[in-house]
């Protein structure tokens, strides 16, 4: 079949299996480019681990500290007709990957809000991961989670809180700014956020794997969070997604008390603002994103995941003391946040309009990225060949 991007609103319904194979690939040359990550992980689980932030910590810990590693995630497989998800793709091509260079690598596709997910990871843990764990990283970004004891289906908005946010928006596609107004969230949307995208379900998590005893001593678990500049607060960090942040990152602390007996750790790791399917589907934040692309690729300071995820772990499991600030949190958005870059930044959002964007901003770099995501624009990749879409997951075939 011969496959091209089908853009709806902010996703694309289509992937090609070679251009999703190619940036596998790439993040894993640019890790096994950088110095080895000797002391880490053996065994880790990546929760969210087909895309984004948990694709990127798969890969690191992969190829960088060479663990086995499960991934968890909720794709779709080819139907024949219809392409399979990105993060498909992306995990058959991790899994080939890591086999030609001899490391383990298992996978589950399904809900992990469900308990029945956490079993069958747990199965796993005991069957093929050596029966322990030494690294959880949790990775999620869902738009709905049905809870395991209960099964009322929650849903997550982005919205801001207490009062109406207006704003400027891009449309990436046509790369039209206009105004946007969006109404504050009632409680009710407030708490569904939380129960989505809060710290329950990590905590679900650690629960699970404490009681079967599947965690090793000095065990580590990493959940991902953001903050982000003034601008957004309204609609990120002030907003229901930042009351859900800030479930998740006190559950960091309840787990570090859960998991003091084995000398583990929890953390949370800010992490930059990037183009990743979830964070396209934030009104106001991809114009940011694009202007702060601009002003970091000027001062040649710009990461994508791989490079971010690379610096974290490389922190996490060096022999120094771990740098954190006053909550405690690790900063791997620190050059994102750089007053200069910051000043930079809003002195661009003060001026941006439909007429400049292309030269204010690298709205360009954005819808590359944005492309990429998904497999496409990418440079060593003949489109107009036919492709198989149906291709398999090694660990799900067995
Ligand atoms: P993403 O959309 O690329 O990845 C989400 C992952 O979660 C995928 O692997 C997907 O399959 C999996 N997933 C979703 N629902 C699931 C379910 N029910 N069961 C199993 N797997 C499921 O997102 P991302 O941007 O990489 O976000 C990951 C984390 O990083 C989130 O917590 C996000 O808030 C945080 N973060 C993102 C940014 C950013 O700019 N993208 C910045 C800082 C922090």
């Amino acid at each position: 079949m011969i496959v091209n991007p089908k853009v709806r609103g902010f996703i694309c319904t289509t992937a090609h299996p070679e251009g999703c194979q190619s940036n596998v690939i790439s993040q894993i040359n640019y890790v096994k480019a950088q110095p080895a990550i000797s002391q880490g992980p053996k065994n880790a689980l990546i929760i969210g681990a087909s895309t984004g932030y948990g694709l990127a910590s798969r890969i690191v810990t992969g190829f960088g500290a060479k663990a086995n590693t499960l991934g968890i995630f909720f794709e779709k497989e080819s139907n024949g007709k219809r392409t399979a998800t990105a993060g498909w793709y992306n995990s058959s091509s991790f899994e080939q990957e890591a086999q030609k260079y001899g490391l383990l690598a298992k996978s589950l596709n399904g809900d992990a809000f469900s308990d029945s997910i956490k079993q069958q990871t747990i199965d796993i843990i005991k069957k093929d991961l050596e029966g322990k764990i030494d690294l959880v990283v949790y990775s999620l970004a869902s738009p709905r989670r049905q809870h395991p004891k209960n099964e009322q289906l929650f849903n997550s908005t982005l919205k801001p809180i207490g009062k109406t946010y207006t704003n400027k928006t891009v449309n990436v596609m046509d790369g039209i700014i206009s105004k946007i107004e969006i109404e504050p969230a009632n409680d009710k949307e407030i708490n569904e956020t939380i129960e989505v995208m809060g710290g329950e379900d990590w905590q679900f998590w650690i629960d699970a794997l404490l009681a079967a005893n599947v965690l090793a001593d000095g065990c580590k678990t990493v959940a991902y969070s953001y903050i982000g500049p003034e601008l957004t607060y309204p609609i990120y960090r002030h907003g229901t997604i930042g009351k859900a942040k800030e479930h998740l990152e006190t559950t960091a602390k309840n787990l570090n008390e859960k998991l003091s007996p084995l000398k583990g750790n929890a953390y949370i790791s800010i992490n930059k603002g990037l183009v990743t399917q979830s964070s396209s589907a934030i009104p106001v934040v991809p114009l940011y994103i694009s202007i702060l692309y601009k002003v970091m690729k000027k001062h040649d300071i710009h990461e994508g995941c791989i490079e971010q995820i690379y610096r974290l772990f490389a922190q996490l499991y060096s022999q120094e003391k771990l740098a954190l600030d006053k909550s405690g949190r690790i900063r791997i958005d620190d050059l994102e946040m750089r007053s200069d870059v910051q000043e930079e930044v809003q002195q661009i959002w003060n001026k941006v309009s439909s007429e400049n964007l292309a030269e204010l901003t690298d709205i360009k770099g954005y819808k590359d990225d944005f492309y990429g995501l998904f497999g496409f624009n990418m440079p060593n990749i003949d489109y107009s060949k036919d492709v198989n879409i149906d291709v398999k997951i090694p660990s799900l075939v067995d």
